[in-house]
């Protein structure tokens, strides 16, 4: 392995190294042995990332790093959960999950202010977090090279638990089965907002104009993916979807707050009976420095609402769904997660916060985001944007 960047010294003769990964730089756990090599689960370094976390709590200066524990509990027993696109993750005594950072975001990196202002709102809807270690590279922002947080058993996100909830409800054809899930959605989001409160301000008149500006790029962009039917739906209505967005124009003096940014069903976990939001890197569509900048609520809104029509669509791809069962049951939770995210909002005294008229610019957003997604990465996701398009503009009703 090359020489590190730099290392954290962890411990029990292990380390947090940040190495150069050719693609960018990665934070990977060693373990000495004759040596140092990179360490696998069993070789103890998560549990020894959780035992520096446990022998000090609160926020320290290591060098580069920046150590934050929260807890002085620790845990014993590694098992592997997997590698996904950002962590390494792996499970600690069935009580936490270590995440190794394999591609460091480059900063500034939002999670550690978002963590830590839910942290000391009592926010109770995410995995608890036990510690975060962050990196400052030389001249550069602070990225997160580590995350531990509270495992949950048999947790899954929504593109299963949502999918599966509007199958059943769709296949039943009794679109009120989806309203106690789409109700704890709504209730959830409202309580991650209520939690995020004390971030809050007013967004100016060069945010309105930026997020106008950022609209009509990402239409010319979704204008020009290929060959698709929402392509070809989209350049044909292009000065409608167009003339929606001047919505945006209007939103300086609007409340912004350090919202979660890349808000939807596959940010949900559901563990039993219980529904937790991760994921706190931001938006990956958007550039570092805007990623952590204040948002209106309606955006995190806008994007889990839409998550739901887009779970109908892969719902009725995988079965043999009457379309009109689906779309009853989409509709019913959408308007269950609104109504139960706006009640909430009132009763927690924060419904200052929403402002729904954005909604329907920020859903079609939302959907040229896939599509240029699909188009750059996942040419198999395309139907997805392909039903969605069409029956969001189409919806003359949609909220
Ligand atoms: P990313 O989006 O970067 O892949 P996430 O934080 O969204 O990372 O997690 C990816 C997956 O890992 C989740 O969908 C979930 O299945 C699992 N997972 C994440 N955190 C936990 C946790 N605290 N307990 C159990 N499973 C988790
Ligand atoms: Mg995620």
């Amino acid at each position: 392995m090359t020489d590190p960047l730099d290392a954290l010294d962890l411990p029990d003769g292990h380390r947090l190294a940040v190495v150069n990964a050719g693609a960018g730089l990665a934070a990977t756990p060693m373990v000495h042995h004759d040596g140092w090599r990179r360490a696998r689960p069993g070789d103890g370094a998560a549990q020894a990332l959780l035992d520096l976390f446990a022998a000090h709590q609160g926020s320290r200066r290591i060098g580069r790093f920046t150590v934050r524990s929260w807890t002085p509990r620790s845990a014993k027993g590694e098992r592997p959960m997997g590698v996904d696109q950002t962590n390494e993750s792996v499970i600690v005594g069935d009580t936490a999950v270590v995440k190794w950072a394999t591609h460091l975001q480059e900063g500034p990196h939002p999670a550690p202010r978002r963590i830590t202002v839910l942290r000391e709102a009592g926010f109770t809807g995410m995995p608890t977090p036990w510690g975060l270690i962050t990196w400052r590279p030389p001249g550069g922002e602070e990225t997160v090279v580590a995350y531990a947080d509270e495992y949950l058993p048999g947790a899954v996100d929504g593109w299963t638990w949502a999918v599966d909830a509007v199958t059943s409800a769709a296949g039943a054809r009794d679109p009120d089965a989806v309203t106690p899930t789409a109700t704890a959605l709504g209730t959830l989001i409202a309580d991650l907002h209520a939690a995020l409160a004390s971030t809050a301000s007013t967004a100016t008149d060069a945010d309105a104009h930026r997020w106008h500006r950022a609209a009509l790029d990402t239409l010319e962009r979704a204008c020009a993916t290929g060959d698709s039917v929402c392509g070809a739906t989209l350049r044909a209505r292009r000065a409608v979807v167009a003339q929606e967005f001047g919505i945006l124009r209007t939103l300086a003096g609007a409340t912004v707050l350090d919202g979660h940014g890349d808000l939807h069903v596959g940010q949900v976990l559901r563990s039993g009976d219980r529904f937790t939001v991760t994921d706190f890197d931001g938006n990956p569509v958007l550039t570092a420095p805007e990623r952590v900048m204040p948002i209106p609520a309606v955006v995190d809104v806008a994007g889990m609402a839409q998550s739901l029509s887009h779970v109908a669509i892969v719902a009725r791809r995988h079965t043999e769904l009457d379309p009109v069962a689906v779309r009853a049951v989409e509709d019913t939770a959408r308007r269950a997660f609104l109504h139960a995210y706006v009640g909430r909002l009132r009763v927690l005294g924060h419904a200052g916060l929403y402002d729904p008229h954005p909604l329907r610019a920020l859903r079609l957003i939302q959907v040229l985001r896939e599509m240029i997604y699909a188009a750059a990465h996942l040419p198999r996701w395309m139907y997805v944007p392909d039903a969605a398009l069409p029956a969001l503009l189409d919806d003359e009703e949609t909220p």
